[in-house]
């Protein structure tokens, strides 16, 4: 268990430092209800003092090579390695995630940091080839890339360790110091982190680690002078209100989505049992709470009875349960008010017709995984983001009506599609509105180091190690004249 557990009262992390906390607010686990811990919440103030930390440190931070910035950074990655059960725990406790997908997301936080090292060492601007116009003769430029300063990060509950790592590696690796406030449900793993980076010996006031209340500290986050950009996950209500706020400032914005997958005809009953153990995979994984969960199906005629029978038996044989339970393959929703908005929206999708396939029972924060069909199209089951455990199965004449339905969505996160026609799959790489049109393949599927992120309601920018480190630099040109 965590040092920031055992301890009981949380601090936050400012300038090296663990500093007491303007007031101290209680965690429970979403699966228990016990206590975890009581959370130091950060005043404005106390965040505004973090931020200036941040921009003294980044002073002397920037100065660093390259290569010891790549050190700190596989250091940070070697001791998450060593901490993989411990860390692991402290997820599956405060986000109720069951502890395979715990360990999991542990994995991917370690290769998140390991990219962000490699990134590190790979930033090279370019020559650029002035005597292209007549007044560019007699000069030598080339492109440096400097960082930009101070990061703050604003982070959801749903992935509480690598969704993190994507924005502490690529702003350590650019040379950026950072204020990083963590969502209210999960800050005990990212505080662990500044145990960490300390242990890898990142210098002070670099990371600094303020838990709180997201509304609270919105203001000072986005506007404080010296931050220079702002980098958020989370939802797309919230996205809005960052983007307002940080006025000139750079954002990247990595929002939801009501991800869709379209299924071709053609497939064998042996094909269609590893497409369905994936659907269900990508649909309920951790709950459905992932960004990129699968939402709406759309299945071809052809192939619809045979692949919805599979779901609803996957569905089914789904273990809910505890999420310390190494069986455990669905556990608890984050609270009981992502519950009731998702009964709400049930209920609305059946009185309208919809029919429930498997599951649909809702009590406070505990829903079974369900899939439901007839959703009208614009019930808000299916144009909003569900973020819970709720699969629909739509029935389709054709591949291309298919995707018509999938691009009938104001999010575009990640999209795939499962065709064997080469033709279809141009069609849908072409047409599909989506930050990654995935071919046969599951919308859920991401490795860390590609380009990542959205297109209309699902975002602004691109996250993906380097992509993310870039954005977090400036271009600067320098050209000297040599006549
Ligand atoms: P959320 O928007 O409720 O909270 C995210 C963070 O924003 C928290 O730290 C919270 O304290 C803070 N916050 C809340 N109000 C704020 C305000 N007014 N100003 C500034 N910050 C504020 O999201 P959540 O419930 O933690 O996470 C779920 C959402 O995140 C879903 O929409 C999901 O799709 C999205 N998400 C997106 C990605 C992606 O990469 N695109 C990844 C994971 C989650």
């Amino acid at each position: 268990m965590s040092k920031a557990i055992e301890v009981g009262k949380t601090h936050l992390f400012i300038d090296g430092d663990w500093e007491e906390a303007a007031r101290h607010v209680e965690l429970r686990s979403p699966y228990s209800g016990e206590p975890l811990a009581m959370i130091g919440y950060a005043s404005p103030e106390q965040a505004a003092r973090a931020i200036e930390v941040a921009a003294r440190a980044q002073k002397s931070f920037r100065k660093v090579p390259a290569w010891q910035r790549a050190q700190i950074l596989r250091k940070v990655a070697d001791i998450i390695a060593d901490r993989r059960e411990e860390l692991a725990e402290t997820i599956a406790r405060e986000a109720a995630k069951p502890i395979r997908a715990a360990r999991q997301e542990i994995d991917r936080t370690i290769e998140t940091y390991r990219f962000s090292a490699e990134a590190a060492k790979s930033i090279r601007g370019e020559t650029v080839p002035m005597d292209a116009a007549p007044r560019g003769e007699h000069h030598v430029a080339f492109t440096l890339w400097e960082p930009l300063g101070v990061v703050t990060a604003i982070t959801p509950f749903n992935f509480p360790m690598n969704l993190v790592a994507h924005k502490v590696g690529p702003a350590i690796a650019a040379g950026n110091a950072m204020v990083l406030k963590p969502a209210e449900q999960t800050p005990l793993s990212a505080l662990v982190l500044g145990h960490i980076f300390q242990d890898a010996g990142l210098p002070p006031g670099v990371l600094n680690i303020i838990p709180g209340d997201g509304k609270e500290l919105s203001e000072v986050l986005t506007t404080h002078p010296d931050v220079a950009f702002v980098t958020f996950t989370g939802s797309p209500a919230v996205g809005k209100i960052i983007r307002q706020q940080a006025g000139l400032r750079r954002v990247t914005l990595e929002l939801g989505s009501n991800s869709p997958l379209v299924v071709d005809e053609g497939f064998t009953a042996h094909e269609l049992d590893k497409m369905a153990a994936e659907i269900v995979q990508g649909g309920f994984s951790y709950n459905g709470q992932v960004c990129i969960s699968i939402q709406r199906v759309y299945i071809h005629d052809a192939v619809y009875d045979e692949l919805v029978e599979r779901i609803v038996a996957g569905a089914k044989a789904l273990q809910v349960g505890d999420p310390l339970d190494e069986a455990t393959d669905v556990s608890a929703l984050i609270n009981e008010q992502a519950g009731m908005r998702l009964k709400a929206w049930l209920d609305e999708a059946v009185d309208r017709g919809a029919k429930v396939l498997v599951g649909g029972r809702i009590e406070g924060n505990r829903m079974e995984p369900t899939v439901v069909t007839g959703v009208p199209l614009d019930a808000k089951l299916c144009t909003e983001e569900a973020f819970g455990p709720i699969l629909l199965v739509e029935r389709v004449s054709s591949f291309e009506k298919g995707l018509e339905l999938a691009n009938r969505s104001k999010f575009g996160l990640n999209a795939g599609v499962f065709t064997k026609r080469m033709d279809h799959a141009m069609l849908a790489i072409e047409t599909v509105q989506a930050g990654a049109v995935l071919v046969n393949q599951v919308p859920t599927y991401r490795v860390d180091h590609m380009p990542y992120g959205g297109v209309k309601e699902s975002g602004v920018g691109r996250e993906g190690v380097l992509y993310a480190m870039y954005d977090m630099m400036e271009r600067k040109l320098a050209a000297i004249r040599t006549n």
